[in-house]
């Protein structure tokens, strides 16, 4: 599935023309602690004043950590919406990690909310502690609803710790993560009905009730029916599945007006297979090829029962795909040379920006690491990229003896004395990311130039 159509004078002419897209990250970080402040604000304002004893003290840290914690979730929710502005121009990534992060605020923000008004209520009222938690929860206006959303949100924080999850199945861990919508909704009435910031303001109560609203726009829209309106126009099934590698084989996929889906290199989509054993779970997987408006493809190494098990796909299965996803992709880039570097799997974005990145002869690089030649899947086809576009192709195999050839600052250099003024695209298993990451920055190549995508999160 080549499609080489750039002519020389034409790849020259889009370098010239390369402007990095700008992340919006730094301005959403600015927001999202904007927000937090002007909950702080709310709690101020609503506060007359300071109290005195430990117990009232107490019960203000309590609604501090309450009204935080009801802010955090929202936030949540909202970096799981796969808003494609987030999507495409912060990663999908880093958008993950900036999900588990706030998660994890919002779940100790939640225990502190518990404890403090519990203990604080107990203090005022001088009653136990147990008396008290079953005084608020049964007496208090909505209070029961909020016990179980809470109930859900620790069992999803537990799930989601690092031990845990490595030891549980994937779609477990998955459809466990999605009791965070039915915690959200629960808990979010009590905080209406019993949090004195919104009792007696209702311009408070409006905000709040627009974060969430917002919120939950967001996720139906995004999550629900955007995909559901891809895959009725769209309409995609399987065209045939090809052997490239041991355990690696690509995936063709026909439907109708692709090119509306405006899929960029080095993209992804969330890919589920509407047949026995599959349908249950849709699986990352970037494009292998540059899309075309009749057939998108995938290539995937089996790692697991859903990636293995695609070597058994029949032809005409009906696909339903979710996306695209993904900031690898040419907008990052900001220098004329590039080092594109793979290993295993992660050939499969970087062998589409091998072939699409504009550049003239000389310009362009791509490392590809693999354990074996044989492993070395899609070779045929960076060959003919290679020759080509005049780039260089070079693969980094295991000796016969099995020794690892390591990516380091020197060999970097080695391959090119000029690193440090290419962009570099990064994609592979975890501990080849990791240290290529370090041998490039010790080359000298600014953090900022390198664009990397974990296969992992
Ligand atoms: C953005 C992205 C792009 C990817 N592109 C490719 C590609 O082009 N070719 C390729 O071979 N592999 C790719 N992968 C990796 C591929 O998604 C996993 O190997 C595959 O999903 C594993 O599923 P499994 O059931 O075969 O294995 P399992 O043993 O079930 O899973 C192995 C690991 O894969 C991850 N994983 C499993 N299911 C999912 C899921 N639904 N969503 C996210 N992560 C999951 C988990 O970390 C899990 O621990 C990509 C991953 C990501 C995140």
């Amino acid at each position: 599935m080549t499609t080489i159509q750039h002519s020389r004078a034409g790849r020259r002419q889009a370098t010239r023309r390369i402007r990095p897209r700008r992340s919006p990250a730094a301005p959403l970080l600015v927001l999202s602690w904007t927000g937090a402040a002007a909950v702080l604000w709310l709690w101020w304002h609503n506060t007359p004043a300071v109290a005195a004893s430990t117990a009232e003290r107490m019960v203000n840290a309590g609604r501090i950590t309450g009204l935080l914690a009801g802010y955090a979730i929202a936030l949540v929710i909202a970096q799981m919406a796969r808003v494609p502005a987030l999507e495409r121009r912060v990663g999908s990534d880093r958008v993950a990690g900036w999900h588990a992060r706030t998660g994890r605020y919002a779940l100790c923000l939640t225990v502190a909310h518990v404890v403090l008004i519990l203990y604080g209520y107990a203090l005022q009222s001088d009653t136990g502690i147990v008396a008290q938690t079953v005084s608020v929860v049964t007496d208090y206006p909505k209070m029961i609803k909020a016990t179980v959303g809470t109930l859900f949100l620790l069992l999803v924080g537990f799930v989601s710790a690092g031990a845990v999850r490595r030891r549980m199945r994937y779609e477990l861990w998955y459809y466990l993560h999605l009791l965070t919508y039915a915690a959200v909704y629960l808990a979010f009435w009590h905080q209406l009905a019993t949090g004195d910031e919104f009792a007696a303001n209702a311009a408070a109560r409006a905000a709040w009730y627009a974060l969430y609203a917002t919120v939950g726009a967001l996720v139906l829209w995004y999550r629900v029916l955007t995909p559901v309106r891809l895959n009725l126009l769209h309409r995609m099934r399987v065209e045939s599945v090809v052997q490239e590698a041991p355990e690696v084989v690509s995936v063709l996929i026909r439907g109708r007006r692709l090119h509306r889906l405006g899929a960029e290199a080095g993209q992804f989509f969330r890919w589920r297979f509407l047949t026995r054993g599959l349908r249950w779970s849709a699986n990352p997987y970037s494009l292998s090829a540059p899309p075309r408006p009749d057939l998108l493809r995938i290539t995937v190494k089996a790692a697991g029962g859903h990636s293995a098990a695609l070597a058994g796909l029949r032809v005409g299965t009906r696909v339903w795909a979710e996306g695209p996803y993904g900031a690898m992709t040419a907008a990052r880039r900001s220098r004329g040379k590039v080092l594109l570097l793979a290993g295993g799997a992660g050939i499969t974005p970087l062998r589409v920006l091998f072939e699409t990145l504009p550049g003239a002869p000389g310009d362009l690089t791509l490392l590809y690491r693999a354990r074996t030649a044989e492993e070395l899947a899609l070779r045929d086809e960076l060959e003919a990229i290679a020759d080509e576009r005049g780039a260089r192709l070079l693969y980094a195999v295991n000796s016969p003896e099995g020794r690892r050839p390591a990516v380091t600052a020197k060999m970097l250099r080695g391959i090119l004395p000029d690193i440090a003024r290419h962009d570099v695209y990064l994609c592979g298993p975890p501990g080849l990311a990791e240290e290529s990451y370090d041998a490039l920055r010790e080359a000298g190549v600014p953090r900022r130039r390198i664009h990397h995508e974990s296969f992992e999160f």
